[in-house]
């Protein structure tokens, strides 16, 4: 929501629960400065509606002032030696661990989500500034055994330039971090536009960044329009990579937008994740699985499970148990330290649940328990239950991004993984069973960047984190995950002599 409203300089909420005041700043952050709009954007706690403060309505002349500082910051920082820019991003990721507190109440009070789960976020976000501050020092190149006569082959890796990332509301930190340690680690600059709604925990890692020794411009966040800021982001020449995480709707924009200029992109975008229970799987684990792969975020994550398949001789057990497990959590603010569920983001992700869950039961589908607004109001939406999905709903097709959970029967492992892999999504997949040879029969049959085995829980920095088909171009985390901030440069010596002179 755009305001014309000054600065709130005086304690709000947020500041006065911080033990360091100082991570919160309601300014964006370019080359090196804190830098103030006269228009400002209102930034509200999902939880209960209250204003949390407001942030610069930066547009394009800002965005191109970070450009041009990413730019004016790139040959210093990309010169620097491998150990140093380790060094600054280890001391990131320690001061990331020593405000864990703070950044995780700011990440709840922006974003809504579990207290428990925010601290859970920090940590996996700092470890992302650990892991390429390793790998910063492993950019390996080639020699090539010659196919020419008297020739030296040899190929070396570099920094792609300046670059930017577009991140989304549901990780505020760990999105950010995922990006920005690979970039830096490479070599490269980066500016990262945050999403509205979660403006201040990228601020705050700005604030951080200052006190860890990132150099002026290498990383700046400028808050405001997403349009004009993709906009100057995407046609600008100077930027030569472009990382976004969020829809695949606006993962379509950015490409189209970027065309002209002809940049890398890398793309995390939405899921659809099967989460498949067979007969021979342990009930119980599947249960707490799957409890956790749908209910985690509030259902508001890209690895959500959307499609909950049973098969159909186990099928009332389990739902009989999953419908226990869902009446037994706790929705509550994010705040209360008992919670598992928060609020939703806003009143359209409300609107899809209910879409969702209406569209359903017209078609058949049983309602397990839930199913409408939560007792607490607001951006709040009951844990729900559908029992009897079947394939003419729109939930079966479509990414909910919501705390509503669509149990599917099916009766074989040809029919499971065909109507499993009947989407256009390809990011996470769930599989569980004891037998040993379905999991690997099933994992390499599933068209998914991502399975987890018998677990619900397999992201962190060492993995190859991306999707196949419509979710996604390239991988985050691992050692992949700096290849696409890294340009291959093949040198070719000629001519060399044959024999030594004497
Ligand atoms: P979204 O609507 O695509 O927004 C993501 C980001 O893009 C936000 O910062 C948003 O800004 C910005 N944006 C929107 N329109 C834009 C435009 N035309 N130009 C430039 N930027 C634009 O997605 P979301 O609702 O925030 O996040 C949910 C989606 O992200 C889901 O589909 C989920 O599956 C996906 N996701 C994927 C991963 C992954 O790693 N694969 C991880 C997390 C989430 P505003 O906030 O200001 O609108």
């Amino acid at each position: 929501m755009l305001n014309a409203m000054m600065p709130d300089t005086g304690d709000n909420d947020m500041s006065a629960m911080l033990n360091n005041k100082d991570l919160f700043r309601q300014s964006a952050f370019i080359d090196g400065k804190w830098v103030e709009t006269k228009d400002r954007i209102n930034v509200t706690n999902p939880a209960d509606g209250a204003v949390l403060g407001t942030i610069p309505a930066c547009g394009a002349a800002e965005t191109e002032a970070a450009i041009m500082a990413a730019d004016k910051a790139f040959a210093g920082w990309a010169a620097s030696l491998p150990a140093e820019r380790a060094r600054i991003l280890r001391r990131w990721a320690d001061l990331m661990l020593e405000n864990k507190e703070d950044l995780a109440l700011i990440m709840t009070l922006e974003q809504g989500k579990p207290i428990n789960e925010s601290r859970g976020e920090i940590d996996y976000a700092a470890a992302f500034f650990e892991w390429f501050g390793e790998e910063a020092k492993r950019t390996y190149g080639d020699t090539i055994p010659p196919h020419l006569p008297h020739a030296k082959m040899i190929v070396t890796r570099h920094p792609v330039g300046v670059t930017a990332a577009i991140t989304p509301w549901n990780f505020p930190s760990a999105m950010i971090t995922r990006k920005a340690g690979a970039a830096l680690a490479a070599g490269c600059t980066m500016v990262v536009r945050p999403a509205s709604e979660t403006p201040y925990s990228a601020l705050a890692l700005a604030v951080l960044a200052e006190q860890a020794g990132v150099p002026a411009g290498v990383f700046s966040v400028v808050t405001g329009d997403p349009h004009l800021i993709g906009g100057a982001l995407t046609e600008s020449p100077i930027v030569r990579k472009i990382t976004f995480t969020g829809s695949t709707r606006v993962g379509r924009i950015l490409l189209a937008q970027s065309a002209e200029t002809v940049k890398k992109m890398s793309m995390e975008l939405g899921g659809h994740a099967p989460f498949i229970v067979f007969e021979d799987a342990d009930l119980d684990k599947a249960v707490t699985g799957a409890i956790g792969a749908k209910f985690a975020t509030t259902g508001q994550d890209c690895l959500a499970a959307n499609r909950i398949y049973v098969h159909e001789s186990v099928y009332d057990d389990f739902a009989a148990k999953y419908t226990a497990a869902t009446q037994a959590l706790k929705m509550a603010n994010g705040l209360d330290e008992e919670a598992d569920l928060g609020p939703l983001m806003s009143e359209a992700a409300i609107e899809k649940c209910e879409s969702h869950v209406t569209d359903a039961l017209e078609k058949g589908a049983r309602l397990l328990t839930g199913g409408k607004k939560h007792a607490l109001g607001g951006l709040f939406y009951e844990p729900t239950v559908l029992g009897d999905v079947s394939p003419d709903m729109a939930i079966y097709h479509e990414e909910t991004f919501g705390p509503v959970a669509p149990l599917v029967r099916f009766s074989n492992e040809r029919d499971v993984v065909r109507a499993a892999n009947d989407t256009i999504y390809g990011l996470a997949a769930y599989v569980y069973s004891n037998d040993i040879a379905r999991c690997h029969r099933v994992s390499d049959s599933l068209d998914y960047g991502m399975i987890g085995v018998n677990t619900p829980k397999f992201t962190g920095a060492p993995i190859p984190f991306g999707g196949f088909k419509q979710s996604g171009l390239g991988r985050e985390g691992s050692r992949h995950g700096m290849d696409d901030y890294m340009e291959l440069k093949y040198v070719c010596l000629g001519n060399l002599d044959a024999g030594l002179s004497s």
